[in-house]
């Protein structure tokens, strides 16, 4: 770390994220290898910058991006990254920052309307199944009749089991989420 005092951000992400901005030298490697950079409104290389600059102007960029939730999370900008540092992990953190202040984008509702349904389909079954993750998604997202037509083909292809997998210990999954819910409770 240098010797200047470090911003409010550069410490959230140093602490909660393990990475120190400023050792970010824009070589741009991991926008190059992201899979979702060209559907995104700022690069990763470009949320690290503005994330080093961390003033008040940056943040509210930062915090209304759409690129912050099209993030796949599949690291292959931490990969990349020749200072080993994790550009999804800061995202992470501005994503989690941009929901606490309510900060969502219209275009991003429906990622957070998957987040949403995911979870709710994980803490209720125990894991993941793809009927009620579809229902849920839609009644959050409002989005009813969106990809209509693939159910049929997937159901044909055996891709949409009907019957969810039953599996052990579904209560702890519960347990988990609600410790989770009241360790995080504002
Ligand atoms: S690859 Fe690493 S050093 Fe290069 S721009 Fe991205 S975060 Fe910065
Ligand atoms: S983790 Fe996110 S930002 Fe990093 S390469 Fe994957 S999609 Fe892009």
């Amino acid at each position: 770390m240098s010797g200047t005092k470090e911003h409010a951000l550069a410490k959230a992400a140093r602490e909660t994220a393990g990475v120190v901005l400023s050792e970010c030298y824009q070589c741009g490697k991991c926008t190059a290898g992201c899979p979702m950079a060209r559907y995104m409104d700022l690069s990763p290389n470009q949320i690290m910058r503005l994330a080093q600059a961390g003033d008040d102007a940056a943040l509210e960029r930062l915090l209304g991006c759409e690129a912050l939730w099209y993030c796949v999370g599949c690291l292959t900008c931490a990969q990349r990254c020749p200072r080993k540092l994790d550009p999804a992990a800061v995202m992470d953190l501005l994503r989690e920052m941009a929901h606490r202040r309510g900060k969502i984008p219209a275009a991003a509702r429906k990622v957070l309307a998957f987040h949403k349904a995911f979870l709710d389909t994980v803490e209720h079954g125990g894991r993941m199944a793809e009927i009620p993750l579809v229902l849920r998604y839609k009644m959050k997202s409002l989005d009813l009749l969106g990809d209509v037509m693939l159910g049929p083909v997937m159901l044909a292809k055996r891709k949409l089991p009907l019957l969810p997998h039953r599996i052990r210990g579904r209560g702890e999954v519960r347990r988990i989420f609600k410790k989770c819910r009241e360790e995080h409770r504002p």
